[in-house]
Formats: C-alpha cells, sequence, structure tokens
C-alpha cells in the first residue's frame, strides 16, 4: 500500500484496488486453481484500476443522480421508462459488457475463457467493482439469476427466446432480468402474496397484483411468483413465472411502473413499485414448485450481497489506513495513535474473514455446480451465514470508517457516507438478519448444516502444524463441539427458546468458521513463505469474536503489528504470542 503526500486530505482516487490489497491476491491462491488464477490475473488488475479510477467517480456521479421514472410520453401515452443518468450508462457499459459480469458463468468465452468463467473468479472480480459501486451490482446479480433460473428450470422455447439478451455483453442485444417479490403483504412472509395467476382459455398465463419493492424496475423480463387460481395458501401454493416488458410481437406487456422508491443507498439504481394488470407470464419449472425454485434464485443473490458487503468493507479498510497514514493529530500521524490503530485492526481483521469466506463459498458453488452432494450442504448453509454475518457487519465497519475520516467522513463528496448508505441495504433486501440467521438454523436442523461446515472447517484446521497457532486451532474445534451441542438442544426447546438462539448461535458459527479458515490460510503462508502475518491475523480474529473479554481486545504488543499485517511485512512466528 502506498502512502500519500502527508497534506492532510489523503485519497485513494487513482489507485489499483487489486494491487493495493496483497491479501486479496493470497486468498485467491487458496480458492483458485494455479491455472485459474493465472488466466484472471490481468483481468483482476484491470478490474482494480477501473474500480480505483474511472468506477469509483461514475459511482459518485450515478449517485448524486438518481434514476427518474418517466411515465408518460408527451402525448400522454403511458411508456413507464426510467431515465439513467449517463455515468449509471457507463457503469452498466462496464459491468455487463466490458467484464460480462452476468453473463459469464452462462456463455462459454466471455473474457476470452475457455469455456464458463468459475463463479470464484465472478466474485472475486465483482469484489473489486463492489469496493467503487454497489447500486449497479444489484441488475447484474439478478440478470445472471435469471439466466441460472432460466438454465436450471425454463422450457427450451424460454431459453431459445430469452438466454441470448441476458449473457449477451454489446449494450445493443443486452436484456436484463430480475427478482420480484416482495409485496405490500411482506417480504419476509412470502407466503402471504396476493399476486394472482389466471389462465385464460388459450392457456395463456396472466398476473394481477402489485409488487411492492421492484428493484432493476427497468429490467427486460422479470422472474415473479404469483397464486395460480385456486392455489393453496402459504409458499406452497406460489408458482414461479417468467414476465417480460416487452411482448414476442414487440408490444408492451400489462405492467406498469406506479413509481420509484426514494432509498438511502444503491441511489444508482432504480427499485420501483410495479402493478401487473394481467401481464402475460410464462411458467418456469414446476408449478407446484414456484418458491422452493425461487429460493434457489434468493440464495446466490444472498451470496452475492455477502461479496457486496465484503468488498464494502474492504474499501473502507483502505480508505482508513490512507487516511490514517495521511493525516496527523497531536504531532503524530493517526495511525500511531493507539485507539485509532485499534480501530483500523479490527477492520482489516472483519474485512479479511469476510474475504475469505465468500470466496470459499464461491469456490464451494462451483464444486456444486459441478455435481458435488457435500458441497451442495456447504452452499446450503454458508450462503445465509455469509448473508448474515457480513452484511451486519459492514454497516458497523462502515461507521468506523466514517469516523476515521472525521468530518470529512459525514460530506459527501468523500465515500464513506456512500458506503455506509449501501451497507446498510445488504442486512435488509434477501431477507433480514433475523430472518437469514433462523434459515442457518434450518440449514441445520433439516439439512445438515453445521456438520457440512464443521466438516470442511476441520478439513482446514488439521492442517494448521505452528503450535501456538495449533492451540488456537484445538480451540476453535472445541468451539464447533460446543455448538453441535447447543444445536442438539434446539430439537427439545420450545419454539420461542430455539428463534432467540438462532442469532447468536449463527453468529459463533461464523466467527469459528471464519477463524478456521484464516489459520488454514495462515498456515499455508507460513510453511510457503516462513510468515507468520496470517496466523497472527488469525489469532487476532479470534481474540477479538471468539474470547469474552471485557478489558481492551489487543493489547499495545498486538497494536504493533499493524503495518506489518497491513503492508504484508515480515511477522516471525514469536508474534503469535502477542495476539494472546
Ligand atoms: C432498496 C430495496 C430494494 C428491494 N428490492 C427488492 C426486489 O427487487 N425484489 C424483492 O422481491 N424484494 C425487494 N426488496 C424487499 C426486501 O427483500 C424486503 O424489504 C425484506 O425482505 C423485508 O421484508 P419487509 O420489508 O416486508 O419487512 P418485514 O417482513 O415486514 O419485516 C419487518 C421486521 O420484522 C422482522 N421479522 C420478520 N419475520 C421475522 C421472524 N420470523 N422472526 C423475527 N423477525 C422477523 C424482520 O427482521 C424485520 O426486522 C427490496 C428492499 C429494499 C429496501
Amino acid at each position: 500500500m502506498t502512502t500519500p503526500p502527508q497534506d492532510g486530505m489523503p485519497t485513494t482516487r487513482g489507485m489499483n484496488f487489486f494491487r493495493a490489497d496483497r491479501n486479496l491476491a493470497f486468498v485467491c491462491e487458496s480458492v483458485m486453481a494455479p491455472d485459474v488464477l493465472e488466466r484472471a490475473r490481468p483481468e483482476l488488475d484491470a478490474m482494480g484500476a477501473t474500480a480505483g479510477g474511472e468506477l469509483d467517480a461514475l459511482a459518485a456521479d450515478a449517485d448524486r443522480n438518481p434514476p427518474a421514472l418517466r411515465a408518460f410520453d408527451a402525448g400522454g401515452r403511458r411508456v413507464d421508462e426510467v431515465v439513467f443518468h449517463p455515468a449509471y450508462r457507463e457503469m452498466e457499459r462496464l459491468a455487463f459488457c466490458r467484464f460480462g459480469l452476468a453473463a459469464m458463468s452462462h456463455r462459454e468465452g466471455v473474457l476470452g475463457w475457455p469455456g464458463r468463467v468459475p463463479h470464484v473468479v465472478k466474485y472475486t472480480l465483482s469484489y473489486l467493482f463492489a469496493q467503487a459501486e454497489f447500486g449497479i451490482l444489484c441488475p447484474v446479480s439478478v440478470t445472471d439469476s435469471t439466466s441460472r433460473m432460466l438454465r436450471w428450470f425454463g422450457s427450451d422455447e424460454l431459453k431459445a427466446r430469452y438466454l441470448p439478451g441476458l449473457t449477451a455483453t454489446t449494450p445493443e442485444a443486452l436484456r436484463q432480468g430480475t427478482q420480484w417479490m416482495t409485496e405490500r403483504t411482506g417480504g419476509s412472509d412470502v407466503g402471504a402474496s396476493t399476486t394472482r395467476a389466471c389462465r385464460d382459455a388459450d392457456g395463456t398465463w396472466r398476473l394481477h397484483g402489485e409488487k411492492w419493492f421492484c428493484s432493476n424496475a427497468n429490467a427486460d423480463m422479470a422472474v415473479t411468483l404469483a397464486r395460480p387460481e385456486g392455489g393453496a395458501a402459504g409458499t406452497s401454493g406460489l408458482a414461479m413465472f417468467l414476465v417480460p416488458r416487452l411482448l414476442p410481437d414487440g408490444t408492451r406487456n400489462a405492467w406498469t411502473i406506479n413509481r420509484l422508491k426514494d432509498k438511502l443507498g444503491s441511489r444508482s439504481m432504480a427499485t420501483g413499485e410495479v402493478t401487473y394488470a394481467g401481464a402475460v407470464a410464462y411458467p418456469v419449472g414446476d408449478l407446484a414448485r414456484g418458491f422452493k425454485q425461487m429460493m434457489e434464485m434468493v440464495n446466490v443473490s444472498r451470496l452475492s450481497n455477502a461479496m457486496r458487503a465484503a468488498g464494502i468493507m474492504r474499501r473502507c479498510v483502505l480508505e482508513s489506513v490512507v487516511h490514517a497514514r495521511g493525516r496527523a493529530a497531536f504531532g503524530k500521524a493517526l495511525v500511531e495513535l493507539p485507539l485509532l490503530r485499534a480501530s483500523l485492526l479490527e477492520m482489516l481483521l472483519d474485512a479479511e474473514a469476510a474475504a475469505s469466506v465468500v470466496l470459499h463459498a464461491a469456490a464451494a458453488l462451483d464444486r456444486a455446480d459441478g455435481g458435488s452432494a457435500p458441497d451442495r450442504a456447504l452452499v446450503r448453509v454458508l450462503t445465509p451465514l455469509a448473508k448474515f454475518w457480513i452484511t451486519y457487519r459492514a454497516r458497523a465497519v462502515a461507521g468506523d470508517a466514517m469516523s476515521v475520516r472525521g468530518g470529512n467522513g459525514y460530506i459527501e463528496e468523500w465515500p464513506n457516507g456512500r458506503l455506509l448508505r449501501d451497507a446498510h441495504l445488504g442486512a435488509i433486501w434477501e431477507g433480514t438478519s433475523s430472518v437469514v440467521a433462523l434459515d442457518v438454523q434450518r440449514a441445520i436442523l433439516k439439512d445438515g448444516g453445521l456438520d457440512a461446515l464443521a466438516g470442511y472447517a476441520r478439513e482446514r484446521l488439521a492442517t494448521v502444524r505452528v503450535p501456538a497457532a495449533a492451540a488456537w486451532a484445538r480451540d476453535v474445534g472445541t468451539g464447533f463441539d460446543d455448538l453441535r451441542r447447543r444445536a442438539d438442544a434446539w430439537a427439545t426447546s420450545d419454539d420461542a427458546a430455539r428463534e432467540l438462539d438462532a442469532r447468536p448461535a449463527a453468529e459463533r458459527l461464523y466467527h469459528l468458521f471464519a477463524t478456521s479458515l484464516l489459520l488454514a490460510e495462515g498456515q499455508r503462508l507460513a510453511s510457503a513463505r516462513r510468515s507468520a502475518r496470517k496466523l497472527l491475523a488469525a489469532g487476532l480474529y479470534a481474540r477479538r469474536w471468539l474470547g469474552a473479554t471485557d478489558t481492551p481486545v489487543f493489547s499495545p504488543a498486538a497494536l504493533r503489528w499493524l503495518d506489518a499485517l497491513v503492508d504484508w511485512g515480515e511477522v516471525p512466528e514469536g508474534a503469535l504470542a502477542d495476539a494472546r
């Protein structure tokens, strides 16, 4: 990481976010095969440069100039157009066309890749993108997952008609997807949905109802849920449909955008309220399994959300370190002040843990899609777990980063305000923190989630041999045993007691899992390069999140290592004693 001149107003402008992140390059070595990483590296480098320069400037512009609804044309005819600032259109070009983020999992040859680009590469590129722009990654993610749904469940006719546009990488050919479930009656309780699906005499399905939160409101097609007439109450009666904005003959389908939401964050992207007034809809997959199919889509969106929150955390670390090194108070650089140092260290540990968790989940998704049953079980629980903690924690990290920048952090010319506003959304949509914690609990109770996570973690813990770290690895193993006993007790506890344990248990599980990954990566670094840098991070993370203490979390001795952690400087094995 380069230190900017000490003019008291340092910025990260123009930095390459990939080159500035030694940790990311190292984690990539853990989750990608060497040939995959070598092929990905030039694109990661290009994305790092784009995110730190052009994209960041566009994101600031688009955030200041949110989209507007043009409901009618000059002649009073309904057009339901969303008008975007040119900066957003340019970000669309970067995300969908230059980097092909929505297409790369579904079409061969994107970025010149032989075959399809692995999820883990897509998530790493998107993690860098998210450090500059959050809003447009929703349209990218839902377009990507619309293709996934069509490929998994769609008829040959739907695939042939819509996949080419969804996976196009030119602005002219590109067609975007989206995913609309939430109604006024509720987002968590999707089973309360009231949108009806009726069938004409000729077999055409038509939807009637309102969707209350419709992100990517300008999309060309929406994957949506509706209840076929006479269907059961609750989620079991919901079917999945694809609703195009334009019908095959080019005329507009019967959906109207009633208005756009005035949002706290994610302001570059349009979220609206939509009425289906007899809109033509095509069934996707098994009508009786609509909600279950939709949960597949929601799950990849949740992982994407965790990735975006991890990216926000990393940007916060970068902003804060650059600021603290480039500004002085009381005759010292801010970075030398113990309390500020402790804050930076905490952010760095949170961000590194999040990066590891997200990229391991992405690699597991690749293996699951390749047919691995254990990885499918792992993804089932790891996705809500990552979404639960990382999006929740990103809010606090973004708040701390704002404080590190002091008054300027509160001023919209600096990126902190946008990071904080965007961070808050991750913990609400695609399931609030409580709702996804309950899903983690369900994955443990019904789908063997704890065994899947603990098994994956224990394989990694078993690799840890450096003595001080091996003791931490044993403690983490014991932590998983304790959680097993705790989860077993849920079988006999009453509903309220069990639900009340969902969040604390998920939090503990996340930290045990994250520490396992950090320890294993630390051992790999220690073996390959004789550096205890990453083991130290693992030990400090465990002290922060697994230790019970009301004394200062980090000792002065631990804080001495902050610069070595930031810069990947020399960390001898003896330093591990300072993490205790
Ligand atoms: C900017 C934005 C964009 C969005 N875009 C989309 C979109 O494109 N498509 C879409 O379908 N949805 C979208 N949403 C909707 C979003 O997914 C929902 O807002 C979210 O799932 C919560 O639903 P709700 O707003 O109805 O809140 P509610 O479900 O009413 O929840 C209110 C509170 O009750 C709590 N709660 C609910 N159930 C439980 C429980 N069982 N136990 C404990 N607590 C519980 C929640 O945690 C929350 O704190 C968007 C939301 C926002 C803010």
